[in-house]
């Protein structure tokens, strides 16, 4: 398996390069060069996650990773409970039962164990900036492995307490950074510092790493294997579109989904374009669905790559819902079906609602990290998930910084 850029095809790379890599050097995002068959059989009745992750995967790498090894490393990364439950018209697939509870931590556990085992000679310094899910689930992901260390850049003040917990709580190999500055000048440093690295060796774990979208794959195979369906459609919530693309990628290797929804908060501009409209993107909006505010969402760049206009807005079905959408679906369906749903799975609900049979709805975080939501909704907070009343308990480690790269750089060069 190759892969190349969706700017300049002329470079073929490994899995590894790419992983390793992030960012093609032509700032174009990696996409596998042609789509491995997925043989039915793979994934089919399948009752074993870490199997089945590994009998769907071994197309895509085995040339570059033993099948055995493969194995070890898949198991050991997706090692949670991924359930499916019905809820209302809709079958929930429930993503969060990972540490950080979103399905964040799909991606980056495994991103972690691949890019720890691809890695020789000097560590890699992983930078990653967050306003979400995304920090928590990179700095647990990777905690601990020999290879890699973290350095987390959150904007100070910006994040819910519970998100910011979650960053902060001491990890070994990981460094967490509280920017005076906003988002934008997190991921401005990210990529200053990925341009003049200085003597370190660096790179980065965001949502454009095509390391993140293969292991997305495999709950879309999950889904269907655990309904037994020749045929569903599928509901995502979505942001940055990670997420939906590696559903595309699931379809184009032979997943039999029928459609897809793209659930969309007030940040509209991916419906926008579905529905004809030119220049549909623009600046992001604060949201209560707030891992899903995105306005410029990055893999745009891959699905328009990977699937035409045409084909593009027959598979894929978009709309949007306002954050008092979001709070009503939270509310009606608590009182239909007594399940708590997050905020963003609560928009994906309301998209599903009118959705042919048998539909799945993707539940990307637990809803105990939203208890102000789920509070506004309900008129009470949810039950307190296990892994969030630990945190509290745990020390935690932190550091102030100005938002100037050329700091950070120094304070990571003296890594102790
Ligand atoms: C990141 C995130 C999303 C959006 O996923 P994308 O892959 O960016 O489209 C949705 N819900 C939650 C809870 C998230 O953390």
């Amino acid at each position: 398996m190759r892969y190349v850029s969706t700017r300049e095809q002329t470079q073929t790379v490994t899995f590894a390069t790419a992983l390793l890599r992030g960012l093609a050097p032509d700032g174009g995002l990696y996409v596998p060069q042609d789509f491995p068959a997925v043989n039915p059989g793979a994934w089919e009745k399948s009752t074993d996650f870490g199997a089945m992750a590994t009998n769907v995967l071994t197309p895509w790498l085995g040339d570059e990773i033993p099948e055995a090894e493969l194995n070890s490393i898949l198991k050991s990364a997706l090692n949670f409970p991924v359930p499916l439950v019905r809820v209302g018209n809709a079958w929930v697939l429930e993503l969060f039962h990972g540490p950080t509870l979103s399905f964040k931590d799909f991606g980056a556990r495994s991103m972690a164990r691949l890019m720890n085992r691809f890695v020789d000679g000097e560590p890699l310094t992983i930078l990653v900036a967050t306003s979400g899910d995304t920090g928590s689930a990179v700095a647990d992901g990777f905690s601990g492995l020999p290879n890699l260390r973290v350095a987390v850049l959150y904007p100070k003040g910006q994040v819910s307490s519970i998100q910011e917990r979650q960053l902060i709580v001491r990890r070994e190999g990981v460094r967490a950074f509280a920017v005076d500055g906003t988002f934008d000048d997190c991921q401005a440093m990210v990529k200053t510092l990925l341009v003049s690295p200085g003597q370190l060796r660096l790179s980065a774990a965001n949502s454009i790493n095509v390391g993140r979208l293969l292991p997305q794959m495999l709950y879309y195979y999950w889904a269907f294997a655990s309904g037994g369906w020749k045929a569903a459609d599928v509901c995502v919530p979505c942001g940055n579109l990670g997420n939906l693309t590696a559903g595309v990628l699931a379809h184009l290797c032979g997943l039999p989904v029928r459609g897809f929804i793209a659930a969309h908060n007030a940040n509209d501009g991916y419906p926008r374009y579905l529905a004809g409209e030119q220049d549909a993107f623009g600046e992001s909006i604060r949201t209560l669905s707030n891992a899903m505010d995105v306005g410029r969402p990055s893999n745009f760049e891959r699905l328009r790559f990977m699937l035409s206009d045409d084909r593009m807005r027959q598979l894929i079905r978009g709309s949007s819902w306002s954050d008092g959408q979001t709070l009503n679906s939270i509310r009606r369906v608590y009182e239909e079906t007594g399940y708590i749903a997050d905020p963003h799975t609560a928009v994906g609900l309301a998209a599903a609602r009118d959705a042919p049979d048998p539909v799945i709805v993707l539940a990307t975080a637990h809803p105990a990290k939203f208890p102000d939501t789920i509070q506004r909704a309900l008129g009470s907070a949810p039950e307190e998930a296990s892994g969030l009343t630990s945190l509290y308990a745990m020390p935690v480690r932190v550091q102030s910084i100005e938002a100037n790269p050329y700091i950070l750089r120094s304070e990571l060069e003296n890594w102790d």
